[in-house]
């Protein structure tokens, strides 16, 4: 085992890897759907959700796309303070949607008053909101938002990529009020890439109807057809198929308040860690990630030796992320890691810490 200590992927248990190997079976029969059906039920406790959970064979950023592209007719507020959400503005522009920015500084959150003091200028189809911002490691008080939003425009949808927290962190999809949320599984559910799993709400679904030019392959009304027989339009990545329907056996037993407690300890023990150490999280205080850290570079690393030197003992961890390269590292704590994982990283670097004061 050499554990990854980046924000996805990470590693995935054997018994999930031999899931993968499984002999294949066509995607329009019985056995499929019975795959699917008991997949997309288990999955809905990922989101403590009574809506269906589309399975789609895409990785994450297909999600950012398919709501842009089924959600928002006239205007979408985008709420950016980080790579991904920036990425998902960038895809709301080049649909040619109207997408106007929001903005706070790297490693603060978006607090609600500062998106409803926007609703107040403009009316807006949806918010879209990252919930986990992988490159900062700042997660945004989702529920809060959700609220605030709804309160003052109800109509308006609220998007949610809780890409790097699904699995991880805990999602109230309909306690919360969202209206579409989604996660890929090679973050916190600790398998390969490529599927991904959305949430849609009824108003999401109304809404949906009236938007032209949803396309073919990520039409969300399509999917949801198809969901009435228990299948996907296209065909599916059958062999995740099989492994997401083992992970979740594994993840529902280990029991989802435990594991979602065990992230929330390593993170912390990372951000203390970091705290004592020169190198403070660059997320703001309670507002920080429960499956990453971002950690300020406060020796002046370089971070291609500390890579090499990590990857000596079997372990790695991520460069930051874009602007914030170099000037900052990522720890992930995501999917199946243990407290003596995090230990024994963390004394790792603190031998090259000091192997470097020495040289
Ligand atoms: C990783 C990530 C994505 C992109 O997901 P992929 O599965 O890599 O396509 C989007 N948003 C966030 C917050 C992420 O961490």
């Amino acid at each position: 085992m050499s554990p990854l200590f980046v924000p996805g992927p990470v590693d995935v248990p054997s018994e999930v890897q031999e899931a993968l190997a499984k002999p294949m079976i066509y995607h329009r029969g019985l056995a499929f759907e019975q795959l699917y059906h008991a997949a997309e039920r288990k999955a809905r406790n990922l989101f403590e959700t009574q809506q269906h959970v589309h399975i789609a064979s895409f990785s994450g950023t297909g999600m950012l796309e398919l709501s842009m592209r089924n959600l928002v007719t006239d205007k979408v507020l985008c709420c950016v303070s980080g790579g991904f959400a920036d990425r998902w503005h960038e895809i709301a522009i080049t649909n040619g949607k109207d997408a106007d920015l929001l903005t706070v500084e790297l490693g603060k959150p978006f607090l609600p008053e500062i998106i409803v003091d926007q609703l107040k200028k403009t009316h807006y189809d949806a918010v879209a909101i990252v919930h986990n911002e992988t490159s900062t490691g700042v997660e945004n008080p989702l529920p809060e938002i959700a609220t605030a939003v709804r309160e003052f425009s109800p109509d308006t949808l609220i998007m949610a990529d809780c890409v790097s927290s699904l699995g991880g962190a805990r999602i109230a999809f309909d306690q919360w009020g969202l209206d579409f949320a989604f996660g890929s599984i090679n973050k916190c559910l600790a398998m390969p890439p490529g599927l991904s799993l959305g949430v849609a709400s009824q108003r999401a679904l109304d809404k949906a109807k009236t938007v032209p030019n949803r396309g073919w392959f990520m039409d969300l009304l399509r999917y949801e057809e198809h969901f009435a027989t228990d299948t996907v339009p296209s065909t599916p990545a059958v062999s995740l198929f099989f492994a997401l329907d083992v992970q979740l056996d594994r993840i529902l037993a280990e029991g989802l308040e435990n594991r979602y407690a065990r992230h929330a300890r390593l993170s912390e023990r990372v951000q203390k860690w970091g705290e004592s150490h020169q190198m403070p999280p660059f997320a703001q205080e309670n507002y920080r990630s429960k499956t990453m850290n971002t950690l300020r570079n406060g020796h002046q690393l370089n971070f291609a030796g500390l890579r090499a030197f990590l990857k000596e003992r079997d372990l790695e961890i991520a460069n930051g992320y874009q602007q914030l390269k170099d000037i900052t590292f990522r720890i992930a704590n995501m999917g199946e890691l243990q407290m003596s994982d995090v230990d024994y990283l963390l004394e790792s670097l603190e031998d090259f810490i000091s192997r470097r004061g020495q040289s």
